[in-house]
């Protein structure tokens, strides 16, 4: 909105607001955008709407994942769209990934990385290159948070740089029915508090994590809110899981 005090001196220097005049002036360049929410919270179905709306603008880009719930090199959603992607493992550097597609000639005008959270800081300066240097909007969607309520590395170094934070507006909701924030790692019945930050339980790609090879089945995440997360308890349903119903 424009700023309309009355009487202002156009010409006052104290203004922190650049005149219409030099606002002109100011270079164009991409932003890079975060969506985080917990688990289950439509992330991945946000993405692909977002590729949509980007692609039927006649905008080109890449689709970006790391690790995705399926296993394999594509976005999926919970709501069963699919799109393929391009999995990004730690040692790739994004710059290059953009840089061959323009040697095909191609454009890139937009990135979207799903499971940004698994990200390394410097891809995540990467993208912040991207978006500096070659305007390219980046658009990341993650988990904010572990299995301890830990910052994820990558999470950490999108709160740091991104232009935009944005928390996903789909409500997750603990057992008790408040919102529900974290992703707790839960093992044999118990929330485990320590342990591997990177553990995918849904795949049968067990040369990923040997050491979880014996964990993966019976390992499983479950959201909750921050008191339930704090006590570790994980409700009634799963106290009455195997046993007989009363009702
Ligand atoms: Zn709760």
């Amino acid at each position: 909105m424009e700023p309309t005090p009355n009487f202002a001196d156009p010409t006052d220097a104290l203004s922190s607001v650049p005149a219409a005049g030099s606002r002109r002036a100011v270079p164009v360049v991409g932003h890079l955008r975060f969506y985080y929410g917990p688990m289950d919270c439509g992330k991945s179905t946000l993405a692909l709407q977002v590729d949509h709306n980007q692609a039927r603008q006649g905008r080109r880009g890449l689709l970006l994942v790391h690790l995705d719930r399926s296993g394999k090199p594509q976005i999926s959603s919970r709501i069963g769209i699919t799109r393929t992607a391009i999995e990004v493992h730690v040692e790739v550097d994004l710059r290059d990934l953009v840089r061959q597609r323009w040697a095909c000639g191609d454009r890139v005008d937009y990135v979207i990385v799903d499971e940004a959270q698994f990200l390394t800081p410097d891809q995540v300066d990467q993208l912040a290159e991207l978006a500096d240097d070659v305007q390219v909007d980046v658009y990341c969607f993650g988990i904010a948070t572990d299995f301890r309520s830990r910052l994820f590395p990558g999470s950490r170094r999108l709160f740091e740089l991104a232009d935009e934070l944005q928390p996903v507006q789909v409500d997750v909701l603990c057992w008790c029915g408040l919102p529900a924030r974290f992703n707790a790692r839960v093992q044999d019945g118990d929330v485990v508090r320590d342990g591997n930050t990177v553990l995918v339980a849904d795949t049968d790609d067990t040369e990923r994590d040997l050491h979880s090879v014996v964990a993966t089945t019976t390992v499983r995440y479950q959201v909750l809110c921050r008191r339930h997360f704090r006590l570790g308890d994980l409700g009634p349903s799963v106290a009455a899981h195997g046993q007989l119903q009363l009702t």
